[in-house]
């Protein structure tokens, strides 16, 4: 049998492993910050509707520029983004990958926080760009002065800030991000993924873009808006930003099927994030049961909650997976991290987590 090793495969990639998330499946998955309600079927006819429309016309090529689906995109985020502004890719990975390949690239450096997404140094990986790990502060938080002090000795070419942050859940102020920008003299990315379900109160890093060419704000409608299996991320910078990733993408690289249903989903945004007050109520729950029980619950912004004081994070998870519940082990150790789903997804982890924690 032939071995990855016993390939020409470039020197760099040997050894790496695959990004990894278990896909087992169980009744109860909470694993990968899913919204784990499923899409109310009125929206459902509607966006069949639309593909089945859409399918009359692949005999040819997509429309290249999305711009029914950038219109929409635009029109979703308000803060006076237009849609040259908006640039959408196969999930939020590849938008920061088209990132990487326009401003990374041999002899640059990306900066992330950690622990942050683990999908950053993958990406950076895939195109050569060195990845330079930084520190929070105490509670994984992140302040100003933290983080600026780090940009300007490292001097990266790109900076990558989660807000909130997977997997700690911890918010991010705008203070940070001003921060960044001005202690850096490249790119500044603030991965917005779970941007929906921050307090009402918590402004947006769309709110910075005005007069910041360097600073790109990512979404993606994989999280609050329960798209995950359509695969659609997205990003607002300056216009000069995305026809920089232009010179990257690939050909038609969003297909006709997936800008018809993410055009025809973003129609019923109120309906699509209906959940998304309920999950908030779900994640709170979860920080007050988990100290309850015993745990170190971590101050979250998102729609996953991640935990500490678990003796053996391994063991855990293997008794609550026997019990037909997911959640995941994300490598930091004495913790795990949980998604928040339905009121009866999150009772069932809880029971069973009461059920295996020491008394
Ligand atoms: N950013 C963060 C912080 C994430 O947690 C994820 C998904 N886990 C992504 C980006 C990528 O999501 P997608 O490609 O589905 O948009």
């Amino acid at each position: 049998m032939t071995a990855l090793d016993d390939l020409p495969i470039r020197d760099d990639l040997r050894g790496q492993r695959p990004y990894g998330a278990p896909q087992a499946l169980v009744p109860v998955a909470l694993n990968v910050n899913e919204n784990t309600h499923p899409i109310p079927e009125a929206v459902a006819h509607d966006i069949v509707a639309s593909l089945a429309s859409a399918v009359l016309t692949v005999n040819r090529y997509p429309d290249r520029e999305f711009t029914e689906l950038r219109e929409a995109l635009a029109g979703y985020l308000g803060h006076g983004v237009t849609p040259e502004q908006i640039w959408a890719g196969n999930g939020s990975n590849e938008v920061l990958q088209h990132i990487l390949q326009a401003f990374g690239g041999p002899g640059r450096s990306l900066l992330g926080f950690t622990p942050t997404y683990s999908m950053y140094p993958l990406l950076a990986a895939g195109v050569g760009t060195r990845w330079i790990p930084a520190a929070r502060d105490a509670e994984f938080e992140l302040s100003p002065e933290t983080a600026a002090r780090q940009v300007a000795e490292a001097d990266p070419d790109l900076v990558f800030l989660c807000s909130p942050n997977n997997p700690t859940g911890t918010p991010l102020s705008l203070e940070t991000v001003t921060a960044v920008y001005e202690a850096s003299r490249g790119m500044v990315i603030v991965d917005e993924a779970y941007a929906e379900f921050a307090p009402d109160d918590e402004a947006s890093a769309l709110t910075l873009l005005e007069g910041r060419p360097r600073l790109i704000v990512s979404r993606t409608m994989s999280k609050a808006f329960a798209f995950a299996g359509v695969r659609l991320g997205y990003l607002a910078a300056d216009p000069a930003v995305v026809d920089a990733l232009r010179l990257v993408r690939l050909p038609y690289h969003l297909s006709a099927l997936t800008q018809a249903a993410a055009t025809a989903a973003l129609r019923h945004a109120d309906e699509m994030l209906a959940m998304v007050d309920d999950i908030r109520t779900q994640r709170d729950r979860l920080v007050v049961e988990l100290g309850r029980l015993g745990y170190d619950p971590k101050r979250s912004g998102s729609n996953f909650v991640l935990f500490g004081g678990v003796a053996d994070p391994h063991a855990a998870f293997e008794a609550l997976l026997a019990r037909g519940i997911l959640i995941r082990d994300v490598g930091i150790p004495n913790h795990l991290r949980v998604t928040a789903g339905t009121e009866a997804e999150t009772t069932a982890f809880l029971e069973a987590l009461a059920a295996i924690s020491p008394a």
